[in-house]
């Protein structure tokens, strides 16, 4: 008889009544759970009719067997940590920096239960937000005021905003750099309402060029910005003024200075074998009326945008209605706060991984990478790793790869992602720098290699 198959393909409902779908039902919620049975019911149907009519139909244990797959799928995070074997420190696409252990605790702390995110408990009475992660922030820093808000480009965008709105900001051509994720220094400006003013040429800005600018626009000039080249480096012939000299450029013409140094390492980079990265003490104590950077770059801390500088400045940022859009979180305070904690105790390299990465010496990631070459094979190779997230660009650390030479290497990387591990391929090898694994991971890395290898 036609169309047997599809009569008898099991019905929703009396799937729905199966007894091995009670256990979808108290995981996944009726609606979800009845939305799957639906789902491969059609589709099963839909199939039928189109290849087979006649044939058997699936049986009701292998529809069930579809739908759980596919409640598992739908269920799953999207975001989900990994293991970055890549040896790129500060990977943007992997979520930069991860927090320390303290930094975690106290984020998972707040968001467990109510809190003093704006609440005075002494006096029974309001609180100020700006309170939890500023004070340490002019502790660490040495800075008069700070402020967090949500990222460093919306830092910027807040202090062009409130400082140079319809007037000109007057910036070196070789700073217009375009950061990754579409973050261009010509861009913000426009949003922020502020004129740009670009002096000098892409690969020589002269102080005079400034000076020259600032003459010809007359009093329309509000402030002078110095960016960092981020991931972009400029070499053979060129200059740019450095900052003392643009500070004292500002005081004689009575415009502030505002200095985005990105990263905001707060430590000596010099100290790890590194280029020399600009320091948050540093452009502060040179005089930048507002330094902005990233929380979860060098600093190693929640994504957030730190501002700080002169009192009366802060002041004017935290006045302006941007501020309240773009405010850092409960939980980027809790974790700024417990990081920042870390370099007033002076123990930023032991506590933040980051730091702890970057400070890793090659004899003991030499030691993890002959224990993963032993338990899996493979060769241990010389290799480099990078800091990332636009500092120090062409800045190397020496270290030590594992090297998988497989028929396919795109293969293995594809099979390796589907366990939630990144590695590098070049050539014909898959390569993993255990720099950047966090050491309690290796024995993740090392069964999910035998497993795949074997
Ligand atoms: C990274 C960077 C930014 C953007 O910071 P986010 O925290 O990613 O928003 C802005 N300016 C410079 C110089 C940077 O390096």
């Amino acid at each position: 008889m036609a169309n047997e198959g599809l009569r008898a393909l099991p019905a929703v409902d009396a799937l729905l009544n199966n007894s091995a779908v009670a256990a979808l039902l108290s995981a996944f919620g009726r609606p979800l759970t009845t939305a799957a049975i639906r789902k491969v019911v059609t589709k099963a149907r839909a199939e039928l009719q189109r290849d087979t009519p006649d044939s058997p139909p699936p049986s009701a244990d292998e529809l069930i067997e579809r739908a759980t797959d596919w409640l598992r799928e739908q269920s799953a995070p999207t975001l989900q940590t990994l293991i970055n074997a890549t040896g790129v420190i500060l990977h943007t696409n992997l979520g930069r920096a991860p927090l320390s252990d303290e930094a975690q605790r106290a984020m998972l702390a707040v968001a467990s239960d109510y809190n003093t995110l704006e609440f005075d408990l002494a006096s029974g009475k309001r609180g100020k937000r700006s309170l939890h992660a500023e004070a340490l922030l002019c502790r660490v820093t040495g800075a008069e005021a700070a402020l967090v808000v949500n990222n460093n480009a919306a830092a910027v965008l807040l202090v062009l905003r409130t400082l140079a709105r319809r007037k000109g900001v007057v910036i070196s051509r070789g700073q217009l750099v375009e950061i990754g994720g579409g973050f261009r220094v010509p861009d913000v400006l426009k949003q922020s309402g502020g004129k740009l003013v670009e002096v000098g040429t892409t690969n020589r800005t002269h102080l005079h060029d400034y000076e020259e600018a600032i003459a010809a626009q007359e009093n329309r000039v509000a402030l002078i910005l110095r960016a960092h080249h981020s991931n972009f480096r400029i070499v053979g012939f060129t200059t740019e003024p450095d900052l003392p000299e643009l500070v004292a450029l500002g005081r004689k013409h009575g415009l502030p200075v505002a200095d985005d140094i990105g990263s905001g390492a707060l430590l000596e980079t010099n100290a790890f074998g590194l280029g020399h990265e600009p320091t948050v003490q540093e452009s502060l104590s040179t005089g930048a009326d507002v330094v902005c950077f990233s929380g979860d770059k060098l600093l190693g801390g929640p994504q957030a945008g730190i501002v700080i500088g002169r009192e009366a400045v802060v002041t004017k940022l935290k006045r302006h209605p941007l501020a309240r859009a773009i405010r850092a979180d409960k939980l980027c305070l809790a974790a700024l706060s417990a990081t920042l904690l870390h370099y007033l105790k002076d123990e930023a390299v032991q506590k933040i991984p980051v730091w702890r990465m970057i400070s890793m010496g090659v004899n003991e990631i030499e030691a993890r990478a002959q224990r993963v070459v032993e338990a899996v094979g493979g060769e241990l190779l010389v290799g480099q790793s990078t800091v990332g997230g636009g500092s120090l660009p062409a800045e190397t650390l020496p270290t030590r790869l594992v090297g998988l030479r497989v028929r396919s290497p795109q293969r293995l990387a594809q099979r390796l992602r589907q366990h939630r591990i990144v590695a590098r391929i070049q050539d014909d090898r898959v390569l993993f720098d255990l720099r950047t694994v966090s050491p309690t991971a290796d024995n993740r890395l090392v069964s999910t290699l035998q497993q795949l290898l074997a």
